[in-house]
């Protein structure tokens, strides 16, 4: 058996980090070139959150630009990574007894392509992303990530892209700098915490630790991917935490590699 790829969640943030060179850009690419090159990657994103389970299963996936207000620059930005439809193929097998959709016209979404035009600029790694099923409880999504755990035996790897702490009705929108809320900072280190003490799934049940992780995620969107990376973990295996900051206050850009 080759090395046990290792699985990786994301904070992404602002999708116009995909143009900027800063400090979580160039953790980012860091993390890309110390990473095993992959054979594949299989990306779960908070922007592809809704009602059942797909998976894109197009030998060229586009370029989702799914947001609004930004610079025509970032309307611009494409990675023609190609897909992998025999992936695809893959994680419905694993997901079994689910029932997975494949969806041969969906492409990727920014939540993807912003971290990975820095993680494998060159965008030659074939890249599938699961949907997140918005109908589902918080365990379902921990037990999905462990029912993809033969993935990292077989090179793939598995990229979360969310946010742990994401609220953006608190960020200061107006740029100004200052520290993270109380709140946002307790949470994300109590999650840390948690995950270094190799209890990562006890955060299924996230949103029973109090005020500070409603406030931290008062949607499951940015959140949920996170469980599927946890849910990947072998057991006893090292978290380390490559790249961090909060970043407007109340958005969490934490990384968490596990392996
Ligand atoms: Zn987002």
């Amino acid at each position: 058996m080759g090395e046990l790829m290792p699985a990786v969640f994301m904070g992404h943030g602002n999708p116009m980090h995909a143009l900027r060179s800063n400090h979580f850009t160039e953790g980012w690419r860091r993390l890309g070139s110390s990473l095993p090159k992959p054979n594949a990657i299989l990306a779960i994103s908070a922007h592809w959150y809704g009602e059942g389970i797909s998976v894109t299963g197009s030998a060229l996936p586009e370029t989702i630009h799914d947001f609004y207000g930004f610079p025509q620059e970032l309307f611009e930005v494409t990675y023609p990574a190609p897909g992998s439809p025999g992936l695809a193929e893959r994680v419905r097998q694993l997901l079994q007894p689910h029932d997975v959709l494949r969806d041969d016209h969906r492409g990727l979404d920014h939540g993807v392509w912003s971290l990975l035009c820095h993680l494998f600029p060159d965008a030659g790694i074939p890249v599938v992303q699961l949907s997140i099923d918005s109908t589902k409880e918080a365990s379902f999504h921990f037990e999905a990530g462990r029912c993809l755990r033969p993935l990292r035996d077989e090179g793939v790897l598995v990229l979360g892209s969310g946010n742990i702490v994401h609220n953006l009705r608190a960020y200061r929108w107006d740029g100004s700098s200052g520290p993270p809320f109380d709140w946002a900072a307790r949470f994300e280190a109590e999650a840390r915490r948690i995950m270094v003490e190799g209890n990562g799934e006890r955060l299924v049940d996230y949103l029973q630790m109090g005020q500070d992780a409603r406030l931290a995620s008062p949607t499951p969107d940015h959140f949920l991917p996170l469980l599927y990376i946890l849910g990947l973990q072998a057991r006893d295996e090292p978290v380390s935490f490559p790249v961090e900051g909060i970043e407007g206050g109340s958005l969490s850009m934490l990384s968490v590699k596990v392996g």
